[in-house]
């Protein structure tokens, strides 16, 4: 596929403004380093900060900033969807904004690329500043997740690649309204691989990957690549009837033959509560599909765009 920009790059924006400023000297020398035509995309994701502002400020002084304002928070990975679904160039780029992920990256992804790849992603070696509870449940997600799915889905590894306008033309093509991109990408195929770095500490401003929004994506993740919750469910469900039916026999034969029948209220409370849960359990994991299946049988919008400038306006 031909283009006539060489490198978009995608930032999705959710209160960034102590960090827009240094973010895109950073990348527009990146950019002119490299010596190619590119765009920079800022996605604002709903801020309630002076981000959109400042992107306009950019976009009006600098024709290779465009920017997209979205009507409320998405979320980061639908936010990334909307720059992506704008994205022009033969290569795309998705950095983060508050430079934990290293601007000057996308120079050492590029290379990579050249060795002829279609994916090149950033796989941290290192994650300074992050509570212990961040780096506990990213880990563990991020190996439960290989496990129980078929596609290799990499650990450690955010959405800071770099991409062929190959590999986002076929991003494109899958509607799911709940995204989870890193995983659609390894799902896609081609030749991929990554580079090694170490994350930075977040330059300012706080983080908007609070732990429900944390949890809706290790969600999402599991619920789009891996029916394991599901099996997991029916596994259960077998074994515990397996358990109940020699409880039965058990509880029979006290009952019929030895005459031994005790007052029996504790193990049945116990064997009511325990069967109760795992059937609790069990509704509760297929309504999480049933919920996803839902969402995306109504076919809304995955956004709402309310301003943007495109390359040529
Ligand atoms: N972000 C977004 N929408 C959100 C939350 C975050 O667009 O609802 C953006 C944010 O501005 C940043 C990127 O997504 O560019 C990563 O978010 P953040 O740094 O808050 O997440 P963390 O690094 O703490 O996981
Ligand atoms: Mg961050």
């Amino acid at each position: 596929m031909s283009s006539a920009i060489d490198l978009s790059v995608i930032i999705p924006i959710y209160n960034e403004e102590a960090n827009l400023p240094t973010l895109y000297q950073r990348l527009t020398k990146v950019a002119q380093d490299l010596g190619v035509s590119y765009e920079l995309i800022f996605v604002n994701d709903g801020s309630r900060d002076k981000s959109a502002d400042l992107m306009k400020a950019l976009a009006m002084a600098d024709t290779a900033v465009r920017y997209v304002i979205l009507s409320r928070n998405f979320g980061h990975q639908i936010a990334v969807s909307a720059g992506l679904d704008r994205a022009l160039g033969g290569r795309v780029a998705i950095i983060d904004a508050d430079l934990q992920d290293p601007p000057e990256l996308i120079a050492d992804l590029w290379t990579k690329m050249d060795e002829g790849f279609e994916v090149v992603y950033a796989r941290r070696r290192k994650r300074p500043g992050e509570s212990w509870l961040k780096l506990l449940t990213a880990k563990v997600f991020y190996r439960l997740l290989a496990s129980i799915t078929s596609v290799s889905i990499p650990v450690d590894t955010g959405d800071f690649r770099l991409m062929d306008a190959k590999v986002v033309h076929y991003l494109k093509l899958m509607p799911e309204q709940h995204k989870f991109l890193r995983g659609q990408i390894s799902w896609i195929g081609f030749r991929q691989t990554y580079i090694e770095y170490d994350r930075q500490e977040r330059a300012g401003g706080v983080t908007g990957y609070t732990y429900a929004k944390m949890i809706k994506f290790a969600m999402d993740g599991i619920t789009s690549f891996s029916d394991f919750p599901l099996k997991l469910a029916t596994f259960t469900g077998f074994t515990i009837s397996g358990v109940a039916a020699l409880v039965l026999i058990y509880a029979l034969y006290g009952k019929l033959v030895s005459h031994t029948t005790v007052d029996g209220w504790a193990s049945l409370m116990v064997s009511i509560l325990f069967l109760g849960g795992v059937q609790l359990v069990t509704i509760g994991i297929i309504g999480e599909y049933i919920g996803r299946l839902s969402q995306n049988v109504k076919n809304r919008p995955l956004y709402i765009v309310d301003e943007e400038k495109k390359l040529d306006s």
